[in-house]
């Protein structure tokens, strides 16, 4: 956007001045006549309120606002979008409170936290976020027995938090064992909590949290790719439980916990889907996965369901497990239409992402829809270092200014809590935001590829350079370390894990 029309009057506001700018007759939004009072008061009440003293002819709107903002902050993240919806709702309310707050937190008007970085922005307070994670690690009232059947979501969380954050994890190994040995069913997989049946989500956060502390040989593997044939729908997709529903959840788990743990690829003989007609865990799974893709270009959790951020990433990933970005993506989804879906998921000016169409910010998305830009744009060969598809510094201006509680831990919004699912998210979308992670074929993989999946292993990592950390707003002292794009773990044991595994046929 240009900073230099010279046409601009000086004291606009920045609603005047886009009904300047477009066509009234062409313009389309959503304020009917009878309006314009509401957007004047909408401005009175604004922090963009002009007075006498504010005039400096000859600037336009954007060198008008950026004399009122803070060093390098644009203005976008300084006020209210231009356009309006005047249909009030409970959503519309919650919009507007959300977005004033982070107004104030990006504005610094209403900013606690006075440690900031070269760009005025809050540092990231790892020592703090660290030791509320592993408050997480540690007892639990009565009242977190509703959390009964999240137990594996727990450890997660809190080890690939901590990880993300640099904190070595290992001195949890033993206690992470003794907590999912309970959980672990014999006819394979685990249930939430003790006494569960065993569930595609528990089993995702179970593997996860072992393969963290280097505990995956607590896996019985045999028994887990039984119970993963029994969860494999005919349909292609597969069930999050025996006879449970069928989403793109179950798809992206199992085929995580599958490759993670180098599971044959042939489904077991007593597989339901076996008796069907199908040979191996990924067939029908593209063609299925395609019918997940909806009239907005989004991604919903299966068939006919509404498209939805974190839905999304287990699509993007889930095929990025079958097969290269470049071939798996556009076989089975249409990019063009997903791309204009995700790029209207980033708010402003809230810089953070929605899950949904008309939903509000949630830092929870920075992963399910931050995380999949470079499986995206890997798709799309685009090169992220060079160009890219979405916003990364208003990412970072979001989790920096307004996703962290002072006294530790990442938040959904503004006035909401901190705890540990969000935590865990904020700092992986973080990470996507600093890193730039790329896919290249690799023959070493392919080579080792004889039964098990391989691909997802051809990910790798750049750090970001001088000018981008100045691009993207942050100091080296606030860089996490990087989150593998498609497993959501620390490159290091996503390695580990592959060496584990490399070479072996069968259990
Ligand atoms: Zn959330």
């Amino acid at each position: 956007m240009s900073s230099t029309n010279q046409n601009t009057q000086a004291d606009t506001t920045p609603t005047d001045r886009l009904a300047e700018i477009l066509d009234n007759s062409a313009r389309i939004q959503e304020l009917s006549s009878g309006h314009e009072e509401e957007i004047q008061e909408a401005d009175d009440d604004s922090d963009y309120e002009t007075s006498d003293d504010d005039s400096d002819d000859g600037q336009n709107v954007h060198g008008w606002m950026a004399s009122k903002l803070p060093p390098n902050l644009p203005f976008y993240f300084a006020g209210p979008g231009p356009l309006a919806d005047g249909l009030e709702t409970t959503t519309s309310a919650a919009q507007e409170k959300t977005m004033r707050e982070v107004i104030d937190l990006m504005t610094g008007k209403g900013q606690t936290m006075t440690y900031v970085n070269a760009y005025g922005l809050p540092h990231l307070l790892k020592d703090k976020h660290a030791a509320f994670l592993r408050t997480i690690l540690g007892r639990y009232p009565p009242p977190f027995q509703v959390m009964d059947a999240s137990r594996p979501w727990l450890l997660y969380w809190a080890l690939n938090g901590l990880r993300t954050l640099g904190v070595d994890v290992s001195e949890y190994k033993q206690r992470c064992i003794d907590t999912f040995t309970p959980l672990q069913n014999p006819e394979g997989g685990f249930g939430g909590g003790h006494g569960h049946l065993s569930h595609a989500a528990a089993g995702y956060a179970a593997t996860l949290s072992l393969a963290l502390v280097g505990g995956l040989d607590m896996i019985d593997r045999r028994a887990m790719w039984h119970w993963l044939g029994q969860v494999k729908n005919p349909s292609g997709g597969f069930n999050m439980a025996v006879n449970g529903e069928q989403d793109v959840r179950g798809a992206y788990c199992c085929m995580t916990i599958h490759t993670l743990l180098a599971l044959p690829l042939a489904l077991p003989p007593s597989s339901p889907a076996r008796r069907a007609g199908l040979e191996t865990f990924t067939s029908g799974l593209g063609s299925w996965i395609s019918r997940c893709q909806t009239f907005e270009g989004g991604l919903g959790g299966a068939p006919d369901n509404e498209a939805h951020g974190a839905y999304a990433f287990c699509v993007l990933a889930c095929l990025c497990l079958l097969d290269a970005p470049a071939r798996s993506i556009p076989t089975y989804l249409n990019t063009r239409t997903l791309i204009r879906w995700l790029v209207s998921r980033q708010c402003a000016p809230e810089g953070g992402f929605s899950g949904r169409t008309n939903k509000l910010v949630d830092a929870c998305y920075s992963h399910w829809v931050g995380g999949c830009w470079s499986l995206l744009e890997s798709a799309l060969n685009i090169d992220p270092a060079k160009s890219s598809l979405w916003h990364r510094e208003a990412l970072v201006r979001y989790t920096l200014s307004c996703s962290q509680a002072k006294k530790g831990g990442l938040r959904d919004k503004p006035s909401t809590r901190p705890d540990g699912y969000h935590t865990n998210y904020s700092l992986a979308g973080l990470s996507a935001a600093q890193y730039v992670y790329t896919y290249a074929e690799s023959k070493q993989t392919e080579a080792e590829g004889a039964e098990a999946l391989m691909v997802a292993f051809n990910w790798s990592f750049q750090r970001p350079t001088q000018q981008q950390m100045k691009e993207w707003c942050f100091d080296s002292s606030d860089l996490v370390e990087p989150v593998h794009p498609v497993f959501v773990l620390p490159f290091d044991i996503v390695e580990n894990t592959r060496a584990k595994f490399a070479g072996k046929v069968g259990f």
